[in-house]
């Protein structure tokens, strides 16, 4: 009798970072943090824990300030790390500065074969809350199409999927049900990943796992119906992408002192 010899799961490493709310000056504070400090510590956190990361993803609000300075600077930092880095626009952003892996309408996407991230725009200028366009939506559908033997994970800024934060969910993605129609079909979609709720979250829907993620400052509590920070310290996502199919994922945060968070904000 002879068996067959299975290939070896191998595995990749996508990182996602969010909300990182820079500011023009780095030297400035957003809610009481600096959020370029602890930005950069996220940083050195990856880099001391995944070293070999396979790819980064930034899932938007990439600026509070959204300065030709914040961008720039931001671009740099990260050229200076030597990984393979990716983002995507939030609320936060401007469209107009935002530097764009490609043209618009068409989705980024990530070759981490069998692996595919499609990043998604969901800000729409001048808005709090998402959508994703029709001319997106179209570009989507043939990717989906010539990926089907492949794995998909989705990133997009604002959340699909309710948070159970009466604030919050006012500004969600707004035609998720659109969306949730066209990625339907599609059994190898394995995640969907979002940030613009600075908070941890899992919801399952058909089988895909939607993901939201701590932010690089500040954070959100979870299941409030205003606007209510949480002490949690920063933080972000990885995520092990097997080469069956199946994938791992984890939250690491910051240790040690962080600046102390004013109960009192009561927006931003
Ligand atoms: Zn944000």
């Amino acid at each position: 009798m002879t068996t067959k010899k299975q290939a070896p799961v191998s595995h990749q490493i996508l990182i996602q970072i969010t909300d990182t709310h820079l500011m023009a000056d780095p030297d400035s504070t957003f809610l009481n943090i600096n959020p370029e400090e602890s930005f950069h510590a996220v940083m050195q956190d990856i880099g001391l824990r995944y070293p070999d990361l396979d790819a980064l993803v930034h899932t938007g609000d990439l600026a509070q300030e959204a300065d030709p300075m914040t961008y720039s600077r931001y671009l740099t930092f990260m050229r200076l790390q030597q990984i393979n880095f990716f983002h995507i626009p939030g609320n936060h952003d401007d469209l107009q500065r935002f530097p764009f892996k490609q043209a618009l309408p068409i989705p980024t996407v990530i070759d981490l074969d069998p692996w595919y991230i499609v990043l998604l725009n969901s800000a729409v200028a001048g808005q709090v809350d998402g959508w994703i366009d029709q001319d997106q939506l179209q570009c989507l559908e043939p990717i989906l199409e010539q990926y089907q033997d492949k794995y998909v994970i989705l990133a997009c800024h604002h959340h699909p999927i309710d948070m159970k934060s009466y604030w919050i969910d006012q500004h969600k993605l707004k035609n998720s049900p659109e969306i949730l129609q066209v990625i339907a079909p599609y059994k190898n979609i394995k995640a969907v990943i979002c940030g613009h709720v600075h908070q941890d979250s899992v919801n399952v829907w058909n089988n895909i796992q939607f993901l939201s993620t701590p932010s690089t400052c500040v954070q959100f509590k979870p299941r409030q119906t205003q606007f209510t920070l949480d002490q949690e310290a920063p933080g972000y996502r990885c995520l092990h992408l097997n080469s069956d199919g199946t994938f791992s994922t984890q939250i690491h945060r910051l240790v040690g002192p962080q600046s102390s968070i004013d109960q009192a904000i009561s927006g931003y």
